[in-house]
């Protein structure tokens, strides 16, 4: 192998040759006590930065420590992922402290990850496997984007000596090394994190559907900020009824609200906090980092949030449980539509989500189409149900607990008429919540709502869909002279709410369970690898997500790219069904 300062004296080598001439840097280089790898260089200046690796060996061959990370801190798979979050962030620390330092723009620059071309993304407060950081007994693996330096399009090779020989140097040393970091805060990630795992594990033998704790922080500071609110925030109460306690591993008792399986309805006034409560307890499917404030709120794994999304695109989906007889005599069985309306793509948006598997629906007034939501005695009586395509949802909630065991919290403060069908209600008062279901049963008792019940017997089906074998059209928008890129499909994320597979835009603005660029990454490489080796025109949706998703977790997120990327992170199998069931070509 090459060592480092072959590395140093090469890129003297190469100052002001022509840009193109850095690819031959592509390589491993061993240094003092680790090893680098570059694996992809950029072609120009101006391309996405070129990708790297450094792997740190645990111990040198006299067994002296090198990374040296006591095993415990990663014995358990809660503890490794625990792990390797710590160390991405502080990863990510001292790499923006260097590029405070040098001050460089694209030129010189090196981060965890991008988004396009040059703006870095930074770490967000949930905790999730990603491909940046990996630990095993033998070594610490991570894996980073550079922007090799150049004036102009030449290359300016002792400043790229600087950032590849010492800059990584200074990386591998205040980051991936045990002796340089802080023990007790490491620990407490670790623990904290498995804690909520063990918590998340404990729900559904206690018959819950989340937990929140006493104490926890709900607010964020605001729209673009997921930090915790820190002034005049209202910690969370628990009221005497809906307590319950857990002993954790790792931090003992805890106390907090325990939402049960069933109905649960979140009432109270505007501007209380209903929908804060709802969002955290949607959020609650990941784990926090220890100060978040969520770190203790833990909400079942397949949980997922629906909306009204008007615009959307729906490809076969069986919308007859709650929508029948539109005009036109369009099918609702295998709903099909470039532009669906609020109620429509509540419905489908729902259906899908059943369809592989979501055990609690979560669903706020404030994101609902109301025709799709209620139905009340006088709309009954001047518009027949003969002339409404719409089952509304007060009248399939119950059902779909019945008939599937799957769970609804709803957020509605606008309408009384949930109050027959809810098992549990929780009221929110200056953020504070309360147990109100006594008080809501005994107002349904006296003031009846004189609606007839239009929901039929039963829920009805779920149909399973098959996607098509013809390819997804991925490729198109990516040939070149009339051939479709041999390289698949070109992929671009921007942000958390848009993929983009050649000139085919997915829009993922309302799935907001989606918390990281990286994981929409990784659900972009997952729809590519579906396209190209698990579509057989036999296998259904739900069987096409679970295959790739056993896959990924046997053999890692490194499955869905040709050499090993960093800015991946692992997905729900909900998410990726969103992304791929507003996917305009696919057909079922
Ligand atoms: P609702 O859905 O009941 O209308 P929201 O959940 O949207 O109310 O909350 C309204 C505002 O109050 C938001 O700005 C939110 O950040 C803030 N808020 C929510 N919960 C708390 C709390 N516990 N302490 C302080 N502010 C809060
Ligand atoms: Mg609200």
């Amino acid at each position: 192998m090459q060592t480092v300062d072959d590395l140093h004296d090469l890129l003297l080598r190469l100052d002001r040759q022509s840009y193109r001439a850095y690819k031959q840097i592509k390589g491993h280089y061993a240094f003092e006590d680790f090893t680098l790898i570059i694996d992809h260089v950029q072609g120009d200046p101006f391309a996405a930065p070129s990708r790297v690796r450094v792997q740190v060996p645990q111990q040198s061959a006299e067994e002296k420590p090198i990374a040296g990370f006591p095993t415990e801190l990663f014995r358990s798979r809660s503890r490794e992922i625990a792990l390797r979050d710590y160390l991405t962030r502080q990863f990510d620390q001292v790499a923006s402290h260097l590029r405070e330092k040098r001050g460089s723009g694209k030129s010189g620059l090196v981060a965890l990850a991008c988004l396009g071309v040059a703006r870095i993304a930074s770490p967000v407060q949930q905790v999730l496997e990603r491909s940046a950081m990996w630990v095993d007994k033998q070594q610490v693996e991570a894996r980073f984007v550079v922007g090799l330096p150049a004036r102009g399009r030449s290359i300016l090779g002792r400043q790229a000596a600087e950032l590849l020989c010492k800059d990584i140097k200074t990386l591998v040393n205040q980051a991936l090394k045990f002796s340089a970091l802080d023990a007790d805060a490491i620990r407490h990630h670790v623990e904290v994190v498995e804690d909520a795992d063990w918590l998340r594990e404990q729900l559904a033998s206690r018959r819950l559907v989340a937990f929140i704790a006493d104490g926890a922080i709900l607010p964020r500071q605001s729209g673009v900020s997921d930090k915790p609110l820190s002034q005049n925030c209202v910690p969370f109460r628990t009221p005497e009824k809906l307590r319950v306690e857990f002993q954790r591993p790792n931090h003992g008792a805890i106390t907090g609200m325990g939402i049960s399986q069933g109905i649960t309805l979140i009432v109270g006034g505007g501007y209380h906090g209903k929908s804060t409560l709802l969002r955290a307890i949607a959020t609650g499917v990941y784990n926090h980092v220890p100060g978040d404030g969520r770190e203790a709120i833990v909400t079942d794994k397949k949980a997922v949030k629906i909306r009204a999304e008007d615009g959307r695109s729906i490809t076969g989906v069986d919308i007859s449980p709650f929508i029948n007889r539109l005009p036109q005599g369009r099918s609702t069985t295998q709903f099909t539509t470039e532009n669906a309306s609020g109620s429509t793509s509540q419905a489908a948006s729902i259906v899908e989500a059943l369809e592989v598997g979501a055990t609690v629906l979560l669903v706020d007034e404030d994101t609902s189409a109301t025709n799709f939501m209620i139905r009340d005695r006088r709309m009954q009586a001047l518009v027949a149900k003969e002339k409404e395509p719409i089952t509304p949802f007060i009248d399939k909630i119950r059902q779909i607990y019945d008939g599937f065991g799957v769970s609804t919290v709803l957020v509605m403060g606008g309408s009384g008429d949930y109050f027959d069908v809810a098992d549990t209600v929780i009221g929110l008062e200056n953020f504070e919540v309360q147990h109100l279901t006594k008080e809501a049963k005994a107002i349904a008792k006296t003031y009846a709502t004189y609606r007839t019940v239009e929901g039929g017997k039963e829920f009805g089906h779920i149909t399973h869909r098959v996607p098509k074998c013809k390819r997804l059209d991925l490729c198109k928008g990516t040939e070149h002279n009339g051939k479709a890129d041999s390289r698949g499909p070109k992929l671009k994320v921007r942000d958390t709410d848009e993929l983009r597979f050649g000139s085919e835009e997915i829009d993922l603005t309302a799935i907001e369970q989606l918390v990281d660029v990286a994981q929409l990454r990784a659900i972009g490489g997952a729809i590519a690898r579906l396209q190209e080796s698990y579509l057989d025109g036999q296998c259904t949706l739900q069987n096409l997500i679970e295959q790739i998703l056993v896959d990924i977790e046997a053999q890692g997120l490194d499955i869905l790219t040709r050499y090993p990327q960093g800015d991946m992170a692992m997905f729900r199998p909900f998410e990726l069904a969103a992304a791929l069931n507003r996917l305009r070509s696919l057909e079922t």
